[in-house]
Formats: structure tokens, C-alpha cells, sequence
């Protein structure tokens, strides 16, 4: 199976930032990263990337790379924005398919849609057709995906984070192994999962946001998701169980009574 990740973007493409100066391509280029890392723990997989950290690759030279690869599937990677400049209240997640008629790329998109709100409990803004160059000139499935807004305060301390970054890339590897129903390479290692802190759950999803704010109040980047029934209260994921222990150890030295899930 041949995978495009291509990420939004370049380091110096003007504009593309948070209003307090998180380049829009540092989030995309990690989510990618990650991306990658977890797909290549599947059979068959091969990864194309289409960007470039030296310069911002033009759409065209994108589009054209992935063609000629004979790409199975293309994905964009992206962080949002909205309104002339500064902190507005538009948020949530959104996933594009070409406006020409693609029922793989809207199969795809549902996958990913559907892993990327469960995963980060962010506001669920739909999947929509757009026009846009890289969904329209490639010659495979293809879709673009919005991971939250540079735009909104608490969307653009979220996107800053490895914990979120971690999370969308994973969200984005499991519905494309959902998709072409992917099966684990017998080798691949266990350890490329995350290991995510989780602070409480609540049936209510007001007591979960009223924990994440306190937790947010003392320094630590949380987000809240429905998992099971249950609204979890995030405050890391990491690689490596050690980074996750330690975060643990020092919120219950704060009082809080801490989880570690492995996915
Ligand atoms: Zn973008």
C-alpha cells in the first residue's frame, strides 16, 4: 500500500502561524512524522513524503510526485486558521474530500474523520468537498485533514503540544488501517503506541472541563475526549513509558489521582 503524507506547507510560508507564533508547518511536519512511524508497523506499507523542511514544495510538484508514485492514497496534513488575525472563537476539526465524485476518498475521510474526534474530543466540524489543488489533481484517493484552529487560544496551546500531536497522528494512522484493513507486520514492535496520562472520567462532561481547566490553570495542556462513555481528561502522551510515569508521579505528588493508557 502506497501512502502519501504530505504535509501543509513550509517553515517560511508567510501567514500560516498562530497569532502567538507556532508555525503552522511545525505541527504538520511532526503529525506526518508520527503518522509514518505508526504505519510503517503494518504489512505492505510503503510512505511517500511530499514535503520538505528546506523549502515550501509547490502544490503542483506535490500533486505530480504523488501521481507518478502511483500513490494508493494521499493525505494532507493540516492545522487551520480562520479571520483577519488574532484569537477568535472558531474551532473544532475538519476533514475535505475533492469536489469531483470519489467514493474511496469519502470512505477514507470517514475513517479519519470519525479517529481524529474521538481521539481529541475537539469540536466536530464535518466532512466537506473543496476545490483544493491537492485533492483535485491527484489521480488517487485523496484528503486533506484540518486538525484544529491556529486561530483559537486554547486549539493553538493544543497544537503547540507533542501530546496532541501524537494523538492526531495517530488518529490519522488508525483510520487509514481501518480503511485498507492493514494488518500488523508480525515483527513490528510493540512500544510505537502512546502512552497517554489520563487525570479523570466523568459521565459529565462538565466536571471532566471543569478538571481540565483547573489542571490548564497549573501549567499542564489538556484536552477532553469521549472514550466508551466516559469524558476523559488528557494531560499527556508520550513514546516512552518513562516520560508518561513521570508526568504521573508529579501530578499525584499535586493530589490528582492519575491512569496510564497504553493504545
Ligand atoms: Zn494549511
Amino acid at each position: 500500500m502506497k501512502i502519501v503524507l504530505d504535509a501543509g506547507h513550509g517553515y517560511n510560508t508567510s501567514g500560516k502561524r498562530t497569532p502567538d507564533g507556532m508555525r503552522e508547518y511545525e505541527f504538520n511536519r511532526v503529525v506526518a512524522q508520527y503518522a509514518r512511524q505508526e504505519l510503517l508497523r503494518y504489512q505492505n506499507v510503503e510512505i511517500l513524503f511530499t514535503h520538505s523542511d528546506d523549502r515550501d514544495v509547490p502544490l503542483q510538484e506535490r500533486t505530480n510526485r504523488a501521481n507518478s508514485w502511483g500513490a494508493n492514497a494521499f493525505v494532507s496534513i493540516h492545522a487551520n486558521a480562520y479571520g483577519a488575525g488574532g484569537w477568535n472563537s472558531v474551532q473544532g476539526i475538519e476533514t475535505y474530500t475533492p469536489t469531483v465524485d470519489s467514493p474511496n476518498s469519502d470512505r477514507l475521510a470517514s475513517s479519519v474523520h470519525r479517529k481524529l474526534i474521538q481521539a481529541t474530543g475537539r469540536r466536530d466540524r464535518g466532512i466537506k468537498s473543496e476545490n483544493f489543488h491537492v485533492l483535485r489533481e491527484t489521480t488517487m484517493r485523496a484528503i486533506l485533514c484540518e486538525c484544529g484552529f491556529m486561530t483559537h487560544y486554547q486549539e493553538a496551546q493544543l497544537l503547540k503540544t507533542d501530546s496532541y500531536r501524537r494523538t492526531c497522528a495517530h488518529a490519522i494512522a488508525e483510520g487509514i488501517v481501518e480503511h485498507f484493513s492493514l494488518k500488523l507486520k508480525p515483527t513490528a514492535p510493540p512500544s510505537t503506541g502512546i502512552y497517554k496520562v489520563q487525570v479523570g472520567a466523568f459521565k459529565a462532561k462538565e466536571n471532566a472541563d471543569n478538571l481540565a481547566k483547573e489542571l490548564n490553570g497549573r501549567g499542564y495542556s489538556t484536552f477532553v475526549y469521549l472514550d466508551q462513555g466516559l469524558y476523559k481528561v488528557q494531560a499527556g502522551a508520550f513514546a516512552q513509558k518513562a516520560n508518561a510515569d513521570s508526568l504521573a508521579a508529579q501530578l499525584r505528588r499535586q493530589g490528582y489521582s492519575t491512569f496510564i493508557n497504553y493504545e
